[in-house]
């Protein structure tokens, strides 16, 4: 079988382990002698897996019992939805704090719904990009939240700060980089991630919320959308994505065996580390982050002759290496290593940046 190294932003890898595992699975899972995906959601197999995967999660991000674990649908982009919908009342005011563009397009959905103050966090000085630290975001005094997002998987641009602001409730879109790093989720009220990044595969969304948000709301929204619905009914309220939901299982399962998060954080600083020294110390290739907020998941850069960047792209892929095109949006190079990305896998496109410095330079 041909072996390459998947730098997708999303869906993206999967631990080979975990692939495997699926694969071993697949016509007989639970040796009922059927896949996990043909049975019921409502199966005594299944209902087994759900509470396992909620402990599992709650043990791996230690999440307090004054929170509650939703699976749902719908994505990242539903929750920029739900989020709105749920969480304000009447001629409430909001704050989305932007860093880029999955924050950017958080808040255009909830101006649909309420007053949406945009807080722009990103600075340039001497054409280097920071955040400002969050004691002088523009919170505006009589928002209901606060909403960010603390990994633009896009522009690879990270919050490692997690944001204290007094009388606030703080909601991040975690999509691309929940399990990737220790987390204290009692500074939050809400978190939600979409699987295809960092947990799974697409299909299936989390959010942990904190269990006073899960009152009943006064708003129209549609069920599938509805906190308090999703709740009352464990997450079953409509059948579940039963494939996604098994792999995110194994997946936690596989995060445990090796450790945990703490160790992945160890592992992941490691491998980003690795790549922005490369691009440090050429004159070859280029990243304008500040040090402080650099991605470890999503590692973008150009090269200084931008003619270069396709080239680049085209020959990585001739020596498996993957999707290393970064989004339109942004141009240039993605390199997404996030947790299921082995450090061998660095390692490779490392000597490939390397070889092809040496080949392209003067
Ligand atoms: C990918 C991504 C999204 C969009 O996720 P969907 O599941 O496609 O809706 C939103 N926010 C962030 C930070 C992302 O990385």
């Amino acid at each position: 079988m041909k072996y390459i190294y998947n730098f997708s932003a999303g869906p993206s890898m999967l631990p080979i382990s975990v692939m495997e595992k699926a694969h071993r699975d697949f016509r007989n899972w639970c040796n009922l002698g059927s896949s996990v995906l043909e049975i019921s959601h409502r199966s005594e197999e299944f209902l087994k897996l759900i509470k396992d995967s909620k402990n599992d999660l709650r043990e791996l991000l230690n999440i307090p019992y004054n929170y509650e674990i939703l699976f749902c649908h719908g994505g990242a982009r539903g929750q920029f939805s739900a989020v709105p919908m749920n969480l304000t009342k009447k001629n409430s005011q909001v704050d989305y704090v932007c860093s880029g563009y999955w924050s950017t397009k958080a808040a255009e959905e909830s101006k649909k719904y309420c007053q949406t103050n945009i807080i722009n966090v990103i600075q340039k000085v001497n054409n280097i990009k920071y955040v400002i630290p969050c004691q002088k975001w523009n919170i505006s005094l009589n928002s209901d939240y606060v909403h960010y997002c603390p990994n633009e998987t896009i522009e690879g641009i990270a919050i490692y700060e997690e944001p204290v602001l007094k009388n606030k409730h703080i909601i991040g879109d975690f999509s691309s980089t929940l399990l990737s790093r220790v987390i204290d989720i009692k500074k939050y009220s809400l978190i939600y991630a979409s699987a295809q990044k960092n947990i799974g595969t697409s299909g299936i969304t989390i959010i942990i919320i904190k269990k006073i948000l899960l009152q009943k709301s006064k708003n129209l929204i549609p069920s599938i959308l509805d906190y308090n619905v999703i709740y009352n009914h464990d997450s079953l309220f409509n059948t579940p994505t039963n494939f996604s939901w098994y792999l995110s299982s194994l997946v936690f399962q596989w995060l445990k065996k090796i450790g945990g998060i703490k160790k992945i954080e160890e592992i992941n600083i490691e491998k980003s580390k690795l790549l922005y020294q490369v691009i440090d110390s050429s004159n070859f290739y280029k990243n304008s982050i500040s040090k402080k907020n650099r991605s470890h998941m999503n590692v973008v850069f150009k090269l200084k002759n931008e003619l270069l960047n396709n080239l680049f792209i085209k020959e990585a892929q001739l020596n498996n290496l993957y999707a290393l095109k970064n989004h339109k949006i942004a141009g240039g190079i993605r390199a997404s290593i996030y947790n299921a990305m082995p450090l061998d896998g660095v390692k490779k496109l490392i000597k490939f940046m390397l070889y092809f410095k040496k080949k392209y330079s003067e």
